[in-house]
């Protein structure tokens, strides 16, 4: 038995008849172009005779567990015997009613995030799977469905092996969005680390966060070329939280027109100490993550966390967001920041 502590037991009838893992690779990320409870449904129908994931994330960071990690899943395919599957919600809800036929899958939002983050060091921890991203299909660590998908990254070379994770070419799965977000959710999983044997974890950095908050800014703002510039996350305000002395984990989602391939965007998050009438002072700035361009729209994504003490001397501690590019032509169309404090 294995089964994820804190995970919503969901277990699809007749286990067994799947047959057991024969070796623990790497864990997959899916997107389900669906709703949890829908997707729940249609495998809680099926049992384990449709197609089925051994984890399913919801839009309010639920984790719902189908299938003991004894046994498979048969979400990948020939892999499906090797790597643990973790299906996301994407659609209806906060994510709306987005056209589903070309590679529009929303990013994934602060509390899937965190979400995603528990089963993968869960799954690792007592899988002995490394916390790495799978470069290659073949690697062992942190992947994505569209890394064994012919037609899609699956070398030719390697159709009819375990590492051709569907039977049908060109699907996208997880979308480009949340490809994106693939090495933050590992980078957190790496510094994150829960005990697998505690199953109350204490109340702290990620696990204890309850409060939310959102910002939405659908604008276009120029960009100094080779310079940080802060960007505006809502109307008129820098600001996306006011520290309190409460750990977050802040999200940022940016579209970018007209970076070009070969072209570099950098995006990092920073603390400024402000004060109404005042200079503000940008007084710490985290780690960068650096993008490249592509033909059209440029989707970029960041997730930080940390922990900041309230301001002091009426001066507010806020955490706002900067992008570096190199292009002469980029700027910014939309960004939105999802926050979890707690
Ligand atoms: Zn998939």
């Amino acid at each position: 038995m294995a089964m994820m502590p804190g995970a919503v037991n969901k277990l699809l009838a007749n286990q067994a008849r799947q047959g057991l893992m024969k070796s623990y690779q790497g864990v997959c990320l899916h997107t389900m172009v669906g709703s949890l409870a829908g997707t729940d449904s249609m495998f809680q129908k099926d049992g384990t005779v449709g197609t089925e994931s051994h984890f399913g994330v919801g839009e309010h960071g639920e984790i719902y567990q189908w299938v003991d990690t004894a046994y498979t899943a048969d979400a990948n395919y020939l892999g499906s015997a090797h790597v643990i599957s973790i299906e996301t919600a994407d659609y209806g809800g906060s994510f709306g009613r987005w056209n589903t036929a070309g590679d529009n899958v929303p990013y994934w939002n602060a509390k899937q995030i965190a979400s995603i983050v528990k089963v993968i060091v869960w799954a690792c921890q007592t899988h002995d799977i490394p916390i790495q991203q799978m470069k290659t299909v073949r690697d062992r660590g942190i992947g994505y469905h569209a890394m064994g998908v012919p037609g899609n990254e699956l070398p030719n070379s390697l159709r009819g092996t375990k590492y051709q994770w569907s039977k049908y070419a060109g699907k996208v799965c997880p979308g480009k969005k949340r490809i994106s977000q693939i090495p933050e959710l590992v980078r957190l999983a790496q510094g994150g680390t829960v005990p697998a044997s505690e199953p109350e974890p204490k109340k702290e950095g990620i696990l204890g966060m309850s409060k939310y908050s959102n910002t939405v800014l659908n604008a276009v703002q120029k960009l100094t070329r080779n310079k940080f510039t802060t960007l505006k996350t809502s109307k008129g305000a820098h600001s996306i939280i006011t520290h309190t002395g409460d750990p977050f984990l802040s999200e940022v989602q940016v579209t970018l027109a007209g970076l070009k391939p070969g072209e570099t965007a950098q995006l990092r998050f920073i603390n400024a100490s402000y004060k109404k009438g005042t200079k503000t002072k940008n007084y710490e700035h985290y780690r960068k993550a650096e993008f490249l361009g592509t033909t059209g729209n440029t989707y970029i994504s960041h997730v930080q966390l940390g922990q900041q003490p309230k301001g002091t001397g009426g001066r507010a501690n806020h955490l706002r967001v900067q992008l570096w590019t190199n292009s002469k032509t980029a700027k910014v169309t939309s960004i939105a920041t999802k926050t979890l404090k707690g």
